[in-house]
């Protein structure tokens, strides 16, 4: 999974931002090759511990990605009190077989093909 500098610090300020709340959002691009950076708002009835991208939140990014030619890679979200990898929830929330789900903190950004109930984590990558 690649992402630019500039998409990396996208997902740190709305992190920063969300804190200390968990922010969340879709990743948008070609093959493993991150494009654009989605924000979406954290439905979950507990967002300091965890996400819920709603469907009627995700819908308008899908049609954007069309819009742009692009596809729905994966899903990111922040994890203000750590730590920095998928929690058991994030996991069995994975909407299906081989999605990427990143982990963004205050430091890093990880991820993960997701598989349920298995996760195997990938590299990140940055691009110019
Ligand atoms: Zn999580």
């Amino acid at each position: 999974m690649t992402f630019t500098r500039g998409l990396q610090s996208i997902m740190f300020a709305a992190a920063s931002a969300a804190n200390p709340e968990e922010a969340c959002g879709l990743l948008l691009g070609l093959g493993t090759d991150v494009l654009f950076i989605a924000a979406v708002v954290n439905s979950h009835r507990q967002p300091e511990r965890h996400f819920r991208i709603a469907p009627d939140a995700a819908a308008p990014v899908v049609r954007e990605a069309m819009r742009l030619g692009v596809d729905v890679i994966g899903g990111w979200h922040s994890h203000p009190h750590g730590p920095p990898t998928l929690s058991r929830d994030d996991i069995a929330g994975t909407p299906g077989a081989g999605f990427v789900q990143c982990v963004v903190t205050a430091e890093s950004v990880r991820a993960w093909t997701v598989t349920p109930p298995t996760a195997v984590e990938i590299a990140v990558a940055f691009r110019r």
